[in-house]
């Protein structure tokens, strides 16, 4: 099964043109896992996805030294550098984001550029003083990656509790929703998709 999966990526990673997701580390970003948590979105959204070879670089532009955090604009407008046709790019970075008037975020989508960030250091326990667990950051980090794509997709939050798509205020709520859109949301996707 795992290599199944695998030998579908590497074939698409070939030269595709018709609409498919890739995934982009940025450096200093944890890729364990990153396999399987292709598969996993493939499945949930629907869309072939692939893992971009390029390392990419956070920018020191991007970095704030009075709030001591990274802008995630800035960093989602270096996937816009490296996207294609027919791609829809989500980047995940080892770096804490913010965005103006909110404290933090665990990622961020411009819809109409086609990319989208994700924020991994607040997803791992450790950041709370837990102990370290691979399986839940793993869970999280499929959730914040799906919900990104979910925008990039065209769909705003939903007031579901367990809707992937809903509103993230905290790491529990995160933890609260599942990975997979609620039937109003994959209602909505079918009438949205422009592909
Ligand atoms: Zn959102
Ligand atoms: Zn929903």
């Amino acid at each position: 099964m795992k290599v199944a999966v695998f030998m579908t990526l590497l074939l698409l990673n070939t030269g595709i043109n018709s609409w498919h997701v890739v995934i982009y580390a940025f450096e200093g970003t944890d890729v364990r896992g990153f396999v399987s948590l292709a598969a996993r979105i493939q499945e949930i959204v629907g869309l072939p996805v692939v893992l971009g070879e390029r390392k990419l670089h956070v920018p020191a532009r991007a970095f704030d030294f009075h709030r001591k955090q990274y802008r995630a604009e800035v960093i989602a407008q270096e996937l816009v550098r490296v996207k294609k046709s027919h791609q829809l790019v989500l980047g995940i970075a080892n770096v804490d984001m913010y965005v103006e008037d909110l404290n933090f975020v665990f990622g961020l989508a411009l819809p109409s550029a086609g990319v989208a960030v994700v924020a991994t250091p607040r997803l791992y326990p450790e950041f709370y003083g837990a102990s370290s667990d691979q399986a839940l950051f793993e869970e999280r980090l499929l959730k914040e990656c799906v919900h990104e794509l979910g925008h990039l997709l065209g769909l705003s939050h939903c007031p579901d509790v367990k809707c992937v798509m809903h509103f993230s205020n905290s790491l529990k709520d995160t933890d609260v929703k599942t990975p997979f859109f609620c039937k109003s949301c994959r209602e909505k996707l079918k009438s949205l998709r422009i592909f």
